[in-house]
């Protein structure tokens, strides 16, 4: 039975003791003391009247129901004995003392049942006094709550938990207030303190917001805003400070806390983490991603992009690019006669004098060596390129002193435009490449433009595209494979195919040369189809000869791989052609994959779906955030080229090249280096723990035939 809600232990004694003390109420009619006996008797309380003695004359049936003991039980019996051990002596001699003064006594005991169980009481004792003020009886109403205090003994443990949680936690976490205009802060822990450098006194009051200061001009602060305004999670990363005005980044987690009734958020929990090392990591990677080390210049990955930006920007205003590509004179002289230091600081200051020369606006960037590019962007007229050739090799006439000596460098530069040229930064390189090359022949330290008859392989764009139709139709392209090898065990264990057109006139010609046209043009769609297609049957025949399975990796296009039915079409042709999906690597290329990540990750997990491994191809250029790589189930990445090529001789190279190992190493990735060129690179890889290589050192693109005869030499043991 459970006392009535709005009924208090309280009223109930009062409401008895004055009906149990005829001489202080009105005198009580027969019917009326019946009445009072029913009440008591069926009071949802346990109520126990004893004499003075404390032995026991009554108990009510609630009693009963809560202890087990029935009056027969107890009747002349002293509480006493009920009382387990827990109940101290103490409790009893407020309980009898305060029997003396008259007043009642409220209290919480444990009480043994009849069956030996124990549970709490709540009770209030009171004394009885007869006409003439003398105590006759007590007179003890009791409540259980066993329940009520397991439940709060839980809730005071699960309490203890959180705030040990909460102290130990090694993120920083604050407590905020949840009102419209006050989200102050009422908890911050420990980590919180050694993060923000604040000590807790200092910071409880003020506003959650305070460690933004006045950097306000952050897109993420609004993810924030708006979960407060809605009560709901939210998650930001911010530009914090600490008390000493240093900047560290704060990777923000907040989550409202609601009241009992789940209805209203009355805080907020922030959860502060700390990732400064991870976002200074990051930005290092894409600096050194980048940029040449040694002179600071955009590289090879930048010069791309920059050429491409500028092209797209160029498309609209029907503007011209210069693309001037530079190679110093008889650099190798300089290096040999004075040492590396000081063809070092030549370069340095070649770079340096190069940024004079031109604009801000415009890229000079570093492909190697003692290469150099420039891109001119925006300009007035063809010749416009020639003016700032000739001055540049006026600039770099002036003698260079290194070590205390003057150097005297000139340059070959060669020029290609667009749209004159080509519309591909690639093709723009290269013809600017070939043009620079005639000026070598014809006695360096001068400019030259591209002209069409330079490249025997240059077919003009429109051209192109007709002949690539015409190649598809008449079955003109092929495919060469390069060897994968294992670092460890230095075998082939597996092989890239590499299109190849074979021209009638021109002869081979280079994906380098056509890629892009396809892609544009849409042909790229049926010419991956071939190439797997070709695969395909290729791994039937390799197995057919009894040659163990080999993986061989394919190149997506974007294209291919933003097609909706990319999945079933590639499940199609392994069912046509009986070619075993585990034997397939597709490789992505980071732009592809990071373009929209959510239908991403719906593609790629189709695609292993069929059982194809994925890798993702020329890791590193892109800007592949670590937490996407961790979404995406990809099985390998490849190390793209440009971070290879210097790795032997670069340390900086070397430490990016070993950090994308250990990298894909905890993500469990395998990880391929591309463009081993050199036998120290090789070495390097195998001592960075990088899983395979690839590259000219080991083998070029080859065709089938010689791949075919290399793996049955393997197989008989003689490679
Ligand atoms: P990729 O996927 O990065 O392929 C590797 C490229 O590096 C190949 O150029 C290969 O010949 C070259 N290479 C390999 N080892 C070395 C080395 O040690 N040093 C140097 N300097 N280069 C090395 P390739 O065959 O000219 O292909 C160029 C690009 O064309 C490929 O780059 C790929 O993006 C694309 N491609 C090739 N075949 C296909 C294809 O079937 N489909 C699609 N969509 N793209 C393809
Ligand atoms: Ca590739
Ligand atoms: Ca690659």
């Amino acid at each position: 039975m459970t006392p009535e809600p709005g009924t208090s232990l309280e009223s109930e004694l009062h409401r008895l003791r004055d009906a149990l003390q005829p001489g202080q109420g009105p005198a009580l009619s027969r019917n009326m003391t019946d009445l009072l006996a029913q009440a008591i008797e069926q009071s949802p309380f346990g109520i126990v009247v004893m004499d003075v003695a404390g032995q026991v004359e009554y108990c009510n049936r609630a009693f009963t129901a809560m202890s087990g003991f029935a009056l027969d039980d107890i009747v002349g019996v002293n509480p006493h004995p009920w009382n387990p051990a827990e109940t101290t002596e103490s409790i009893y001699g407020s309980l009898l003392s305060s029997q003396n003064l008259g007043e009642p006594w409220r209290g919480d005991l444990q009480n043994h049942r009849k069956d030996g169980s124990v549970y709490w009481e709540r009770q209030m004792v009171s004394t009885l006094r007869d006409a003439d003020g003398k105590h006759t009886h007590l007179i003890a109403v009791k409540e259980d709550i066993s329940e009520r205090k397991l439940k709060s003994e839980n809730y005071e443990q699960t309490r203890r938990l959180q705030e040990q949680a909460l102290v130990s936690s090694s993120n920083g976490i604050m407590i905020t207030r949840s009102d419209d205009d006050d989200h102050s802060i009422v908890y911050v822990n420990p980590a919180f303190e050694r993060i923000t450098g604040y000590r807790s006194d200092e910071v409880i009051g003020l506003e959650g917001r305070f460690l933004v200061r006045d950097d306000l001009a952050q897109p993420d602060l609004e993810n924030i805003r708006s979960a407060l305004r809605e009560g709901r999670e939210g998650e930001a990363t911010l530009r914090n400070y600490r008390k000493d005005g240093s900047l560290f980044w704060n990777e923000l987690r907040i989550a409202p806390v609601r009241d009992l009734t789940g209805a209203a958020t009355t805080h907020f929990v922030s959860v502060i983490n700390d990732i400064s090392e991870r976002v200074r990591y990051q930005q290092a990677l894409e600096y050194q991603a980048n940029h040449d080390s040694l002179t600071g210049l955009a590289n090879r990955n930048l010069l791309s992009d920059r050429i491409e930006q500028a092209i797209a920007w160029a498309k609209r205003q029907k503007g011209l690019i210069g693309v001037m590509l530079l190679d110093l004179d008889h650099f190798k002289l300089v290096n040999d006669a004075s040492g590396h230091r000081a063809g070092d600081a030549l370069l340095k200051e070649v770079a340096h004098r190069l940024k004079s020369c031109v604009r801000e606006t415009d890229t000079v960037a570093r492909l190697g060596g003692d290469e150099f590019v420039i891109i001119l962007t925006d300009l007035p007229q063809a010749d416009d390129v020639d003016q700032i050739a000739e001055k540049i090799l006026s600039t770099l006439s002036r003698p260079i002193e290194v070590a205390g000596r003057d150097i005297f460098v000139t340059a070959s530069i060669g020029v290609s435009l667009y749209p004159r040229d080509g519309d591909h930064g690639e093709i723009l390189l290269r013809y600017a490449d070939m043009a620079m090359y005639r000026v070598k022949e014809h006695g360096r330290n001068s400019v030259r433009q591209f002209m069409p008859e330079m490249g025997s392989n240059a077919i003009s764009r429109l051209d192109m595209e007709a002949a690539l139709r015409r190649a598809l139709e008449r079955g003109e392209f092929l495919l060469h494979y390069q060897p994968k090898i294992d670092l460890p065990s230095q075998r082939i264990v597996g092989a890239e195919a590499l299109i190849r057109w074979q021209h009638p006139q021109i002869g081979l010609v280079h994906p380098i040369e056509f890629i892009h046209l396809a892609e544009e043009t849409g042909l790229i769609l049926p010419m991956g189809e071939w190439v797997l297609k070709e695969v395909c049957q290729q791994q039937v025949r390799w197995h057919e000869q009894g040659l163990p399975p080999m993986k061989i990796a394919i190149n997506m296009s974007a294209r291919q791989f933003r097609q909706e039915d990319l999945a079933d079409r590639i499940a199609a042709t392994f069912a046509s052609t009986g070619a075993d999906p585990t034997q397939f690597i597709l490789e992505l290329t980071e732009s592809m994959v990071m373009h929209d990540v959510d239908s991403t990750l719906v593609a790629l997990r189709s695609l292993k779906k069929l059982g194809v491994s994925l890798s993702l191809d020329d890791f590193g250029t892109g800007y592949s955030s670590l937490s996407y790589l961790r979404r995406f189930p990809i099985d390998e990445l490849k190390i793209d080229r440009s971070f290879i090529n210097d790795i032997h001789t670069n340390h900086d190279d070397a430490a990016i090249a070993g950090a994308i190992v250990a990298m894909a190493r905890s993500l469990s990735l395998s990880v391929v280096a591309e463009g081993v060129e050199k036998k120290e690179q090789a070495e390097l890889l195998a001592s960075l723990g990088c899983n395979q290589v690839q590259g000219y050192y080991y083998a070029r693109p080859m065709a089938e035939s010689a791949f075919t005869t290399q793996l049955h030499e393997q197989q008989n043991g003689n490679a």
